[in-house]
């Protein structure tokens, strides 16, 4: 590697652990994830945010990007020379130098929809496919902005809560450590990721086994992730998808593609924003609403979550939880370096590709070094995530010698496909968690309609542990950071 390259990667390294104020920037660009950690731009004003549109992020534009002024060593984009060993792309992937915020927008593939309503998943005792969905407005709260509280549905999940000792954390500003510097002094004790990259044990952070590679693609999903789909199909290789309701009310066959392909899928909230800046009950509606559309395409309901940007507490936790969903985040070192393909800051044009693809290559030769395999945060969002997915980073870790395995999530978790769905799951934890809360619909039910009410007759639901249930499944998985 070129003693240029080296003296930026290690000024990205330091800015990843750096907390700059520019995380407003990229996510007006519609993918933040991780970015409150970022000092790297200079140039994220680029025009790449009208890519974004279609992002949740777009809704929180109200708050103005702030300066580019960061506590870190600003790399200059321009001064990297092109390295002469970049890998060739496959067919139809730009090569790495060509790609940017500002390229010209390739083709996008047609979504096959061959599987209909009836066909059976390839898991044991999976639900067949529902009847297709079809979109009725005034049944889904609006897309990408946090869906209201009052509706009969928020009320209900929330009844999922009670029980359960929920944290009582005051909401964080935006999800900001230096908007909170409060709260991000008292980080530890909140269990809050972002500022600090504190977890819990329950939190799923990484694969235990080494030189394997916890694939999953974000904010999806998108008009590109077929191009993605295609590509893991012909490697023969699954992903994780931590969808967005928002998206997933657009794109139903997308997200059918996803999960019939034997792809995993996973909650990532309706409209993308911080969970630790939101109240209990707009948490709840998050992900109650995403957890909602998924099941209506897919006839199933994921056991897991991921908090946009990765911003959780342990307010946020107790509430995924409470609500069957385990959070899932991304690996960090010892160090705090994080596992961040950064795709995100080339489609926001505060990085570009090479510089992105230099910092993967660190990552994998950190995960030679760690113990435990490794979860990496990367996107379905934008057509350069993509191609930056496709042309690059599976192949450099397919190709890497020695090679790494690649593995959805909950296969390199050893959790059993059954258990990452709420309908299939044998797991006795999980299965009383959601009689407790179809023990309340019930009384529901039957107390506006006495005349039915015999089978709803506890007085009071069901308790469960709430470290128990994400306790199971990360069975057998040695913490190490
Ligand atoms: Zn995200």
């Amino acid at each position: 590697m070129k003693l240029e390259a080296l003296v930026v990667l290690s000024a990205l390294l330091v800015g990843a652990n750096a907390h700059g104020n520019h995380h407003k920037i990229a996510r007006n660009l519609g993918a933040r994830d991780g970015s409150s950690s970022s000092t790297l731009s200079s140039t994220a004003t680029s025009s790449a945010g009208s890519s974004a549109a279609s992002s949740g992020a777009s809704s929180s534009g109200s708050a103005p990007p702030t300066s580019a002024s960061g506590s870190g060593a600003a790399p200059t984009v321009t001064t990297i020379p092109i390295p002469s060993n970049l890998p060739s792309p496959p067919p139809g992937i730009p090569p790495l130098q060509s790609i940017s915020s500002g390229m010209p927008t390739g083709t996008t593939a047609m979504v096959p929809a061959t599987f209909t309503a009836g066909a059976t998943p390839s898991f044991a005792g999976a639900p067949p496919l529902p009847t297709p969905f079809i979109f009725v407005q005034g049944q889904w709260p609006t897309m990408d902005v946090p869906p209201p509280t009052n509706s009969t549905q928020v009320q209900e999940w929330m009844k999922e809560l009670e029980g359960v000792d929920i944290p009582d954390l005051q909401p964080t500003q935006d999800g900001d450590c230096s908007l909170d510097p409060a709260f991000a002094a008292d980080a530890k004790n909140r269990g809050w990721w972002t500022c600090g990259g504190w977890t819990a044990p329950t939190d799923i952070v990484a694969c235990p086994d080494k030189m394997t590679w916890g694939v999953s693609f974000d904010d999806g999903p998108s008009q590109y992730t077929q191009t993605l789909l295609n590509y893991l199909d012909e490697k023969d290789l699954q992903a994780t998808f931590f969808v967005v309701g928002s998206r997933v009310i657009e794109r139903p066959a997308v997200l059918i593609e996803e999960y019939m392909k034997g792809h995993e899928i996973s909650v990532h909230t309706w409209s993308h924003h911080p969970l630790t800046s939101l109240t209990n009950e707009q948490i709840v509606a998050e992900l109650g609403w995403t957890r909602e559309a998924i099941k209506r395409v897919l006839g199933v309901t994921p056991t897991t979550m991921r908090p946009p940007y990765g911003d959780i507490d342990n307010r946020v936790r107790a509430i995924s939880l409470a609500m069957g969903l385990t959070p899932i985040i991304w690996t960090a070192t010892p160090s705090g370096q994080k596992f961040d393909t950064n795709d995100w800051r080339v489609a926001g044009g505060q990085m570009n590709a090479i510089q992105q693809f230099e910092s993967f290559e660190q990552i994998l030769g950190n995960a030679t070094i760690i113990n435990t395999g490794f979860i990496v945060l990367e996107h379905d969002l934008f057509e350069i995530t993509v191609d930056l997915a496709v042309g690059f980073t599976l192949n450099a870790a397919m190709t890497h010698n020695p090679p790494f395995t690649l593995k959805p999530i909950g296969q390199c978790m050893n959790i059993p496909t059954t258990d990452m769905y709420m309908e299939t799951t044998t797991n006795q934890t999980y299965k009383a968690q959601r009689a407790a809360a179809l023990a309340h619909e019930n009384q529901t039910a039957a107390s506006s309609n006495p005349s039915g009410a015999s089978t709803a007759n506890s007085a009071s639901p069901a308790t469960f542990s709430l470290f128990t249930a994400a306790g199971a499944l990360a069975a057998g998985f040695a913490m190490l950071f």
